[in-house]
């Protein structure tokens, strides 16, 4: 095991951070690069669960996981699958506590970002170092070029930089694609308090009400806020065309309300009690089963790796178990390289699974029938 090797990992999400912690406590001093100038420069986003076999098991390696377990919300699993009249065709959940748990229970982003940055010594993070590019020098290490002028030369850089990796271009020719799917954000804030019809239907977990090829997946999150995401399938120029104002939550209302018409008014609460930040978001991905040929001295995880859609609920728990796979492989090889090789084989495939049910996954959200398909399809691993 080689401790001295300079390891730089570009980027402070769940995935560059789990690595950090996982390194620094079996003695090694990585060094993350991200480009956001502070932990609070930006909201991190909504609800994740973390499954037993990927998020939880990388928090265990991290030893993480009983913390994580004081705080996540397991009345949280609680989901519902619904048509566009309302009406409940799956329902499971709320699960008390972790005894009645099924394996995902929810935590909500900004608590998870802030439980692994205090696991991690706060000198390793390099705030406001935005990567622009590497180049490969020829002994295998590489130069990291920041966008505030700083160079560094490292033996191993890991891009856990996210969709739209600057490392990625060095390893592999494939970019972040559309994925065919649109959403606009809306949130529903203090949802407990001021709104408990909207409550009532949501329930403690999510709402997957899917019809007419286009869907409102709503989550409630631990401050009760309720997160909702409108989808549809569309070209990629819609999101910009549609004549939807982003700026003024007050003017969008009845053109999204438009898009959902003959919805059952219950379902069209969610847009109708939007009281929050709303923004628009093009749906991007990786060719399913995303691979490159291993090079000395650089690798991914994550986003940056296998870039997927939401549909599966998958991109946290992957990048984490990336992470916990990486450093794992780190820690109980002595040559890095073999490490990394290794490391990259076992991600390939099970990464490479996971983005093929995604894609599924996606396919069938956007289905005529979609919630009936769904609920079948939940029902059945219930029996199994
Ligand atoms: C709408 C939506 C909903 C989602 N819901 C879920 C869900 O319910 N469950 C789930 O598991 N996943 C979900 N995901 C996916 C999930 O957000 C990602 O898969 C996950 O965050 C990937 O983690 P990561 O650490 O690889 O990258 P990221 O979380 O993207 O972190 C990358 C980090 O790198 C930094 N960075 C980027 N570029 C640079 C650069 N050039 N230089 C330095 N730093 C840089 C960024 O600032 C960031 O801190 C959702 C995604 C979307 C879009």
């Amino acid at each position: 095991m080689n401790k001295n090797k300079r390891i730089a990992i570009i980027g402070a999400g769940p995935g560059g951070l789990t690595l950090a912690r996982i390194l620094q406590q079996a003695g090694f001093n990585p060094v993350i690069f991200e480009g956001e100038i502070s932990a609070t420069q930006r909201e991190q986003g909504g609800t994740l669960d973390l499954s037993e076999d990927m998020g939880q098991k990388a928090l265990k390696v991290a030893g993480l996981l009983e913390q994580f377990k004081k705080v996540c919300r397991y009345e949280g699993e609680a989901a519902k699958i619904m048509d566009k009249t309302a009406t409940v065709l799956f329902e499971e959940g709320p699960n008390v506590d972790e005894e009645h748990s099924g394996d995902r229970p929810e935590i909500d982003r900004t608590m998870l970002r802030q439980m692994l940055l205090e696991s991690v010594n706060p000198e390793s993070i390099q705030w406001g170092h935005k990567l622009l590019y590497a180049t490969p020098l020829e002994n295998g290490q590489h130069a990291l070029h920041f966008e505030n002028g700083v160079t560094e030369v490292v033996d191993l850089a890991v891009g856990a930089d996210g969709a739209f990796s600057k490392l990625r271009p060095l390893v592999s020719d494939e970019t972040a694609e559309y994925s065919g799917v649109s959403m606009v954000e809306i949130n529903i804030l203090d949802a407990k308090k001021q709104f408990p019809d909207i409550v009532e239907l949501n329930g403690l977990g999510s709402v997957f009400a899917l019809d007419d090829q286009k869907g409102m997946i709503a989550q409630m999150n631990g401050d009760g806020k309720i997160r909702i995401y409108l989808s549809f399938k569309a070209p990629y120029e819609w999101l910009h065309n549609n004549g939807i104002n982003y700026d003024n939550l007050e003017e969008a209302k009845p053109e999204l309300l438009k898009l959902f018409e003959d919805w059952s008014p219950e379902l069209k609460k969610y847009i109708h009690y939007a009281n929050g930040p709303i923004f628009p978001r093009h749906i991007y991905m990786l060719p399913v089963g995303h691979k490159w040929e291993h090079k000395k001295g650089i690798t991914l995880l994550g986003d940056a790796a296998h870039l997927m859609s939401p549909f599966a609920g998958a991109g946290v728990n992957l990048a984490m178990l990336d992470a916990s796979e990486l450093a794992l492989s780190i820690i109980n090889h002595d040559d890095t390289d073999e490490a990394v090789y290794n490391y990259e084989l076992k991600m390939f495939e099970y990464a490479g699974e996971i983005a093929a049910e995604t894609k599924e996954n996606m396919d069938l959200f956007f289905e005529n029938n979609a919630a009936k398909t769904l609920s079948d399809l939940m029902k059945s691993h219930h029996v199994e």
